[in-house]
């Protein structure tokens, strides 16, 4: 019997008949994260930094605790990190804030079309407001990011450089580092879309020297309703909020009024504490465990999976060569949301659609596909049960006449 030591931490999968394959979309709870978000409802429910009862006490310690649990998991330090209500917000804000004050007409900010939308909406909206010009890494064949293709679109216009760490579709890894370098040799910052990178590496702000780096927590074992933005320091005290309210004053004048430093003056008005605390305790999970042995498990999975799936005529995948756990594909001439319905009935959970990355699904010349994307609570029975109702859907679809 196949032993997966972690599946038995998973609820919302455990002992029962649910074939959890959309990872990349949401990953599941643990125990330990569901009884963190309990704790603060049922025991403490109060508000934080404001009252001195100590319920109060004990929801701004443990709220800030996870702040220094996030920062160490990031290497970055706690006034570094940003709470936000996911991985969009935290792009958002620095579009608004660092984007808005620092953009001119002329000047470029990269992005490729491997992005999700909200790596990309964000800087388009600020090259409409401000006239600087968006341009597009070209992919290669396999529709990668490479260095080299960076390197001939980075100039000394180029400002900001905004790219996703893992893409979301095609699972495959950007060479951030070496981009990284460049983009600063040129005097650009680089805002890292790291929302589908956090649950499978073990990810070094300082060592990647990014700017930005942005994730959901929902996608790391952590409730929603919560985000991460990380910045340098010095970036983000040089920026102003973008929302303003409770909690991130210092004096209110009538005029005018002043913020609390970073990161409280971009957390305006009552965060989501619970799912704050949550996340800590996701990150609790990541630190007890082997992330190496968890992201390998991952890569077998995939690897079993796609040698089956590979084999099945009429399915086609545009992934051959992912780098984490997400296989893209489609069944010849069925549309991807019947198929993933096809899917569901028999308990796979698939996603069909264009994953929040049109201009991807644009250049692979369709109009969507399905997503199956693992995570190292999943098992061999797992892939199992997906590759069969492959098999089964395309003979099914074959009798219907597709
Ligand atoms: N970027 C990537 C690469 C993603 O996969 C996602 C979520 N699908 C996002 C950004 C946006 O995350 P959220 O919807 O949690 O804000």
């Amino acid at each position: 019997m196949e032993q997966n030591l972690w599946r038995k931490d998973f609820p919302q999968i455990f002992g029962k008949d649910t074939v959890y394959l959309d990872n990349a979309a949401t990953s599941l709870k643990p125990d330990s994260v569901i009884a963190a978000i309990d704790h603060y409802y049922v025991d403490l429910s109060a508000n934080v930094h404001r009252g001195v009862y100590k319920e109060s006490y004990e929801a701004t310690r443990l709220y800030e605790e996870a702040r220094e649990k996030i920062a160490g998991f990031l290497h970055a330090d706690p006034e570094e990190i940003v709470y936000t209500r996911g991985g969009t917000s935290a792009m958002n804000l620095v579009a608004l804030s660092y984007g808005m004050s620092h953009l001119r007409a002329g000047d470029e900010i990269i992005v490729s079309e491997l992005e999700h939308h909200s790596s990309i909406l964000p800087w388009q909206n600020v090259a409409k407001q401000t006239g600087a010009k968006l341009v597009f890494v070209p992919l290669d064949a396999a529709l990668r990011i490479t260095v080299e293709n960076f390197r001939s679109v980075l100039s000394a216009k180029t400002k900001v450089v905004a790219l996703t760490q893992v893409s979301n579709v095609m699972g495959y890894l950007t060479p951030i580092a070496p981009m990284i370098a460049l983009a600063h040799e040129q005097g650009a910052v680089v805002v890292v879309d790291a929302c589908q990178a956090v649950q499978h590496l073990r990810i070094d702000v300082r060592a990647m020297d990014c700017d930005f780096l942005a994730f959901s927590g929902h996608k790391m074992l952590g409730p929603t309703g919560i985000g991460i933005l990380y910045g340098k320091k010095a970036l983000l005290d040089a920026m102003d909020p973008v929302e303003f309210g409770g909690d991130m004053i210092d004096v209110v004048e009538k005029e005018a009024s002043t913020w609390k430093d970073t990161p409280y003056k971009f957390e305006a008005g009552t965060m989501p504490i619970a799912s704050v605390i949550g996340l800590g305790r996701a990150v609790d999970y990541f630190l007890a465990s082997d992330m190496e042995k968890m992201e390998d498990h991952v890569r077998r999975l995939r690897q079993y999976t796609y040698a089956q799936l590979k084999k099945i005529p009429g399915l086609m995948i545009y992934n051959p060569e992912a780098d984490t756990g997400i296989i893209a594909f489609n069944l010849e001439a069925v549309h991807a949301h019947d198929a993933s319905s096809y899917f569901a009935e028999k308990n796979v959970c698939l996603r069909a659609g264009h994953h929040c990355a049109q201009l991807l699904i644009k250049k692979l010349g369709i109009e969507a596909c399905l997503r199956a994307s693992f995570n190292f609570y999943n098992t061999y029975a797992d892939c199992d049960r997906f590759i069969e109702s492959a098999k089964d859907a395309v003979k099914f679809f074959r009798k219907m006449g597709f």
